[in-house]
């Protein structure tokens, strides 16, 4: 989600008209890409953009952390779980879902294009194929569907680039043949609409993970920034759970309540991720992984990818985050018209500027995952493209070997470094597709009704 994804990813429920207003109120695409850049370079002299590029490759090279980062990530696959760019491409003002005009060939508008991509040593993508948990005109399924056929046209756009991965096996395929490894994962629940044959589907049609919900609570899971009313998962949402199993879906819990997390632990009997979640104990902020659930993972193999969102890894971001919400729900319930409202928030940013967060501080961040789960469950979850702010130093996806660079500095070795890249994640997806084998083998597909387990349906 675009716009004002980071603040969708705090928000307790954004108005989804204004979302797609200020999704429409971003500079056209095609105004701020290569051909302007293009022609501006050309004002240079060739000495000067040659000076130019000989210092920076110097500065490059002269930080052997650095150098240390970028030749082991072209030895080891790294994995970012979570990157929004499909719902991007959906909402570009000039040309909507038009996956040849959002050339990402050309340096794109937010933080993600294949040039970016390279430099960064993104080796595989999980890209999400979020779809609004707050439509009220319409079923999900259409939105759903147009998003993998965004995705996925997106992918076969780029045949020399991308290639679309649905297995580990794949991964590794790929990163032998400089390929980046294309996985698809559903963001929010909601999306299976209380459907089993649904989320079958959605698997054949190449998901591999889903997060249980997005921002608001299901009839069935409890979200992390959504009133509760299941005190966690209710049986439907233990089949749901159930059912990722035996199909070989990553059972996602980014964007769940802690009382669903809890419950998913207990039930999935595959390894779970957290595609783009921190630690709640450095920032205390509803999207984190509390302590208690860091520790039940080495039971369990699953992975939390450490995300880059500013208000999840910086408390003073996190602050703001919560004072911007509570203006927000202020002239939600007082201000009619979204443009004013809209004004008010723009109003309101400029004059109280977000503390930003760093760098370092999503490195604490991934250290705290270790030193609680343990150097196995911790993984990379950037959310580029779902965020307009970003921490300094990991402005795009260019620079991951950075963050790489700095844990090398604090003694990090190769092998843990390895593990968190992919490591661990290819084993957490290896560990999924062998318990699906190993159900498939007793287990029929469910066909079980929300009705059925849980009775007469709470309304929402
Ligand atoms: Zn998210």
């Amino acid at each position: 989600m675009s716009g004002e994804r980071d603040c969708l990813e705090a928000s307790k429920a954004l108005d989804i008209t204004l979302l797609t207003r200020l999704d429409t109120q971003l500079l056209p695409r095609s105004s701020m890409r290569a051909p302007a850049h293009r022609s501006r370079l050309r004002q240079f002299p060739l000495t000067f953009v040659l000076l130019t590029m000989a210092s920076s490759v110097a500065a490059q090279s002269s930080d052997p952390a650095l150098e240390h980062a970028r030749k082991l990530l072209n030895s080891a696959p790294l994995i970012d779980g979570h990157n929004d760019l499909p719902w991007e491409i959906r909402e570009a003002k000039d040309a909507p879902r038009d996956v040849a005009a959002y050339d990402i060939r050309r340096p794109a508008p937010k933080q993600t294009d294949l040039p970016r991509l390279k430099e960064g040593k993104v080796a595989a993508q999980f890209w999400s194929i979020y779809i609004p948990g707050e439509i009220k005109d319409s079923g999900y399924a259409r939105v759903q569907l147009e998003q993998f056929d965004i995705a996925r046209r997106m992918i076969a756009h780029y045949p020399d680039r991308l290639a679309l991965a649905l297995t580990a096996a794949d991964i590794e395929r790929d990163f032998k043949r400089g390929r980046l490894a294309s996985l698809l994962g559903m963001e929010g629940g909601h999306a299976i609409e209380n459907s089993l044959g649904a989320l079958r589907s959605y698997y054949e049609l190449g998901a591999r993970y889903m997060t249980l919900t997005h921002n608001v609570t299901l009839d069935w899971a409890d979200a992390a920034l959504d009133t509760a009313r299941h005190d966690g998962l209710t049986e439907f949402g233990k089949e749901v759970v159930r059912e990722m199993n035996r199909l070989g879906m990553l059972v996602d819990l980014s964007h769940v309540a802690p009382s669903v997390m809890s419950d998913a632990l207990n039930v999935s009997e595959a390894p779970v991720i957290f595609s783009h979640s921190a630690a709640r104990a450095l920032t205390e902020h509803p999207r984190n992984v509390p302590d208690s659930i860091l520790a039940r993972l080495p039971k369990n193999g699953g992975v939390v990818m450490v995300t880059f969102v500013p208000a999840f890894v910086s408390p003073e971001a996190a602050a703001w985050d919560t004072q911007y919400q509570r203006e927000w729900d202020r002239w939600k319930a007082t201000v009619s018209d979204t443009s004013e409202q809209r004004r008010l928030a723009d109003e309101w940013k400029s004059a109280h500027p977000q503390p930003r967060a760093t760098l370092k501080q999503v490195a604490d961040h991934i250290e705290h995952v270790r030193q609680v789960a343990g150097v196995d469950h911790v993984g990379i979850g950037s959310d580029f493209d779902g965020i307009d702010t970003v921490p300094e130093g990991l402005e795009d996806a260019s620079k991951f070997p950075q963050l790489f660079a700095e844990l090398i500095r604090r003694g990090w070795s190769d092998a843990d470094l390895k593990k968190l890249a992919g490591g661990n994640l290819l084993r957490a997806l290896r560990g999924a597709e062998a318990t699906a084998a190993r159900l498939q083998k007793t287990r029929q597909p469910s066909t079980k009704t929300i009705e059925e387990l849980d009775g007469v349906r709470p309304k929402a």
